[in-house]
């Protein structure tokens, strides 16, 4: 094919589990400690790359240092002191198996595995029953986890989702097939959005997607003007979009609900200006582009990645100069590594302010730090001084009261907060949003 792109070369994915990166040739000569403990923390949290984000993302003459090594391998800082060590004594002595496995096992269960109940707690019912797999949280918008899509290209060391990843992936909060999800669209003319999300859904090949997407296509579901796909394979894998074997029938299943007069919104995960740097990358965001479909890109505030305002003027730069629309920034929730990556939430609305103040009105569509928290999706605007007391001035972008959506309310400055929970109603807030629920679950980020 002539207008392939990438005519001739086509990138086959190879991907390196957690428990062969600190065996990876590119480390040979990181030394014997560094070595040792990206074995120690691969064995308690998950870690997966492959040969994009080793070969063309990370730039190994700046590791351990180089922001997408830090978003991708283990270090010694992403596990509490205590249960590094315990871990680096069992493997350094050559425990047996099990006393290995009890200790993992154990470090894991203390390190947040379950964030909130949120998956459960808003899975809605048909004909009386919980559809698993679905999320029906905001009126407009209904999210859809296929079975097939629960993993990822690689992993962020983030992500919430770590404990799936460790261990089974809980199928019980996905939808093994289309079925469901179709007949509750169908009763629901409400809902305007379809997400369909994961892990990640690009994961899946074309012709399981389209077994998601195609059903969505018809007059029946004729309300549903957006389809969503959560996805992280443009920084990932952009060659899904290029050269894999079912790359072109992707693109293909896009032009066609584009045709049905469904918007398709990509909503990529880019977290660094390098993820888009790639000739790769550019060749998969035109082609996405030339099928009518719109990419958005939203991704965490991560401490070590890019914790700093010139990274994020010059990602919303670089994205709309490819004509891909900044949609959030995201603050990085409490489970797994977290510590490591979190920001405060002082410090993201700074950095957010400093980077919006650098780039046009264009690139300025990005809303943030914002917090996808129990009562919904929160935007801390800003720090004011207000009759004297300093304080957070939120919004609820997205709210599961609706009524709240739009409105400003104030929690009391707090240099050290990091996530909803632990912010206080300012003294002279006297709406009811902090107090009557005193424990703000997380939920997932969509990639
Ligand atoms: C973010 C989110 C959505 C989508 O909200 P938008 O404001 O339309 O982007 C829908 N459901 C859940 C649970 C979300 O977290
Ligand atoms: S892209 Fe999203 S789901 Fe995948 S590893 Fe990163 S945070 Fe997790």
């Amino acid at each position: 094919m002539n207008d392939d792109p990438a005519a001739g070369r086509r990138p086959k994915l190879r991907a390196i589990p957690g428990h062969r990166l600190a065996g990876l040739p590119q480390l040979a000569g990181a030394g014997e400690r560094l070595r040792h403990e990206i074995a120690v923390v691969a064995a308690v949290l998950p870690f997966k790359v492959n040969n994009h984000v080793l070969d063309e993302l990370i730039d190994w003459d700046r590791v351990p240092d180089d922001p997408m090594y830090r978003l991708t391998f283990p270090h010694r800082d992403m596990l509490p002191p205590e249960i590094f060590e315990r871990i680096s004594a069992l493997l350094t002595e050559g425990a047996p198996k099990e006393r290995l496995a009890e200790a993992v096992a154990a470090a894991r269960r203390s390190l947040n595995p379950h964030p909130g109940g949120q998956l459960e707690e808003n899975i809605p019912q048909l004909h009386g029953r919980p559809v698993p797999g679905l999320q029906h949280k905001y009126r407009e918008t209904v999210l859809l986890f296929p079975a097939q899509g629960q993993s990822c290209h690689a992993y962020c060391g983030y992500c919430f989702r770590w404990a799936q990843f460790v261990g089974e992936p809980d199928l019980r909060q996905s939808l093994p097939g289309p079925a469901t999800a179709l007949e509750y669209l169908r009763a629901h003319r409400e809902v305007s959005d379809v997400l369909i999300t994961g892990g990640d859904p690009l994961i899946m090949s074309t012709a399981r997607l389209a077994g998601y997407v195609e059903p969505l296509l018809g007059p029946d579901t004729g309300h549903l003007r957006t389809i969503r796909l959560g996805t992280k394979a443009l920084a990932w894998w952009p060659h899904r979009f290029t050269t894999d074997a079912d790359a072109d029938d992707l693109l293909r299943l896009f032009e066609r609900a584009v045709a049905a007069g469904r918007q398709v919104a990509v909503m990529a995960h880019v977290s660094h200006p390098r993820e888009l740097a790639g000739d790769a990358v550019r060749a998969a965001v035109a082609r996405i582009r030339s099928t009518g479909a719109v990419i958005r890109a939203q991704a965490p505030l991560i401490r070590h990645v890019n914790d700093d305002p010139a990274v994020w003027a010059r990602l919303w730069r670089d994205m709309v100069g490819l004509g891909i629309v900044p949609y959030y920034l995201f603050v990085e929730r409490d489970t797994g590594a977290s510590s490591y990556f979190e920001v405060p939430l002082a410090r993201a609305v700074g950095i957010y302010r400093d980077a919006v103040r650098q780039v046009s009105g264009l690139e300025r569509t990005a809303r943030g730090p914002v917090m996808s928290a129990g009562p919904g999706k929160v935007c801390v605007d800003g720090v004011a001084e207000i009759g004297g007391e300093r304080v957070f001035v939120c919004r609820f972008l997205q709210a599961r009261e609706a009524d709240r959506v739009g409105l400003p309310f104030f929690a009391r400055y707090d240099e050290r907060a990091t996530w909803f929970d632990q912010l206080r109603p300012a003294s002279f807030e006297r709406r009811p949003w902090f107090a009557s629920e005193p424990r703000f679950a997380e939920e997932p980020v969509l990639v």
